[in-house]
């Protein structure tokens, strides 16, 4: 176990984290991730062996199907594959974060058995659909309505960018049920992605994190059963930050395992890249940059196992977890972008793992809360 690690971890995570690297080394190769890249779509027999590791359900509780393990478990399984490659883990952060959450926060003990479960095997898939196209940041404007009719509620409303839309069973969407009381008005739904009235928009042409399909939902006088609302009436948007809270801690997980890997690539690079008579990681100027990119990162890795550690204790850390995918977001970022300036032409060409990496963790400072809009959780919780 690394020093960092041991100051977190225990022995039973150390081995989830081997479990996952091990995994992400042999399933993930450059040959199947090239052919990802490629056409676009993610292999099913990999999806499958994941959820035979029990990487869907790591945090799940194990009366549900899950792992039984928890946060530290959870960020040391998604660093080690995204090290390896982010859109694989996008398969990994969606049951265990933004799709389980909601249920896992909410659901009913019936709820969780039909919805939950399935997604734990892998048998499902269910995403999280809060965005809008003119709601994102400010999600608490969202205009999709949901009003009573019996024992149902009739959907109308259209959601954006949601991740894995084209290919989920289910949806948790989050509507207005009451247009007077703004953020306090909003209600959690289960809405069935076959059902009459729900459509898909295209699959958007991303810049990265290519292999997982994100699109509209359209929701058109969608008949959802009361069953099927998740948690309290006009109680959805405290669901959703809720839900968003371990999110971000699953997105500077995301953040430090590709900085990692992009480190990796840059020292292994920079030590066989010979110019001017000497390898380059001999010139002051690249041997530096290599320092400031392992101490981002280390730094980084303190701010990201803190959070799972307060989680795992049961402590409050809101701003925690914002503080972790702001700075790890940011780090990556710039790591990602020097460790491609010290692979110089070659790392602007797609055959060199750092391309890829470069281009899969821009989004990594917008999802689930922008870098803005960490600041202003941040900020708020100073000057409250
Ligand atoms: C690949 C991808 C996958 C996604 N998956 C999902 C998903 O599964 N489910 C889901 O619900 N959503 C998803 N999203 C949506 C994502 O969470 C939003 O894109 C994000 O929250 C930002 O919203 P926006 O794009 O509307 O930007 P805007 O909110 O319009 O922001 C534009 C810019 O203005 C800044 N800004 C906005 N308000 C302020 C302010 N008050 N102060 C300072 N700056 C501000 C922002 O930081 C940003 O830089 C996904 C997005 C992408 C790109």
């Amino acid at each position: 176990m690394s020093e960092l690690n041991s100051l977190f971890c225990t022995e039973e995570h150390e081995m989830l984290r081997k479990l996952a690297r091990s995994f992400a080394e042999k399933e993930l190769t450059t040959e199947v991730l090239d052919k990802v890249e490629e056409t676009g779509v993610f292999p099913q027999e990999i999806l499958d062996k994941m959820a035979k590791c029990g990487f869907f359900g790591i945090k799940i509780p194990q009366e549900l199907g899950g792992a039984g393990s928890d946060c530290r478990g959870y960020v040391a399984v998604m660093s080690e594959i995204t090290r390896v490659s982010g859109v694989a883990s996008l398969y990994i952060s969606s049951p265990n974060s933004l799709a389980g959450g909601p249920l896992l926060l909410s659901g009913t003990e019936q709820q969780k058995e039909k919805y939950l479960k399935p997604i734990v095997t892998g048998e499902k898939v269910l995403c999280f659909a809060l965005t809008e196209p003119g709601a994102g940041s400010d999600a608490g404007s969202v205009a999709t309505m949901a009003v009573e009719d019996g024992d149902y509620y009739i959907l109308n409303g259209r959601k954006t960018f949601i991740t894995m839309a084209p290919l989920s069973d289910y949806a948790v969407v989050y509507a207005k049920t009451d247009r007077s009381k703004g953020s306090r008005g909003i209600t959690a739904f289960i809405v069935d992605m076959k059902q009459e009235g729900v459509s898909c928009g295209k699959p958007e042409h991303k810049m990265g994190l290519i292999g997982c399909a994100t699109s509209d939902i359209i929701l058109e006088n969608v008949r959802v059963h009361k069953d099927n609302m998740l948690g309290e009436l006009n109680r959805g948007f405290t669901n959703a930050m809720k839900t968003l809270d371990t999110g971000r801690l699953g997105v500077a997980a995301q953040a430090i395992g590709m900085a990692q890997g992009a480190l990796d690539e840059a020292v292994r690079y920079a030590k066989e890249r010979k110019q001017f008579g000497k390898p380059i990681c001999k010139n002051q100027a690249i041997s530096f940059m290599l320092a400031d990119m392992a101490t981002q990162l280390d730094a980084a890795k303190l701010l990201v196992y803190r959070t799972a550690y307060m989680m795992d204790q049961k402590l409050r850390a809101s701003k925690e977890a914002s503080m972790a995918k702001y700075f790890a977001t940011e780090a990556c970022n710039e790591i990602c972008a020097k460790a491609l300036q010290i692979h110089g032409g070659y790392g602007y060409i797609k055959e060199y793992k750092i391309e890829r990496m470069y281009r899969d963790c821009r989004v990594f400072t917008i999802y689930e809360g922008t870098s803005q809009v960490q600041q202003m959780v941040i900020s708020g919780q100073l000057l409250k």
